[in-house]
């Protein structure tokens, strides 16, 4: 599926959108998610136009990469979260319950988030 240039996220990079800055830098940008699901939700994504991990893992360069990975960790320091733990959830697809079609991880805690739960 081609990557859409217009979905909310490539509009919070162009700056066409507002969005609460957590951290930034040349590859990435993370921000408060507008619904928190939890006491912290964090959302954080390459600012280069991957859909979802499975595109990123494929295509984005090794800069990018390394870049995005580190700033998970650095964004959970810079949160707190790394102290008492976090959730690190990235919705894929259509049953993954992706709603936005650009990669994000959510960073979610500050608060115990419960095991994972079985469907039925
Ligand atoms: P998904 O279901 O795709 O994994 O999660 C999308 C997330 O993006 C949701 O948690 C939703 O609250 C968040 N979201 C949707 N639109 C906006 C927006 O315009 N700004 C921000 N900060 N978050 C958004």
């Amino acid at each position: 599926m081609a990557y859409d240039r217009n979905n909310i996220f490539a509009r919070i990079i162009r700056g066409e959108i507002p969005c609460s800055t957590v951290y930034e830098d040349d590859h990435v940008l993370a921000f408060k998610d507008i619904e928190p699901k939890r006491n912290i939700h964090v959302l954080v994504i390459p600012k280069g136009p991957y859909e979802d991990m499975t595109a990123f893992a494929a295509q984005a360069s090794e800069a990018e990469i390394v870049a995005y990975i580190r700033a998970i960790g650095l964004v959970a320091e810079k949160l707190g979260v790394d102290v008492d733990g976090y959730r690190l959830i990235a919705n894929t697809g259509a049953n993954g319950h992706q709603e936005v079609p650009h990669l994000h991880v959510h960073i979610v805690g500050g608060e115990p988030v419960g095991p994972m739960l079985k469907a039925k």
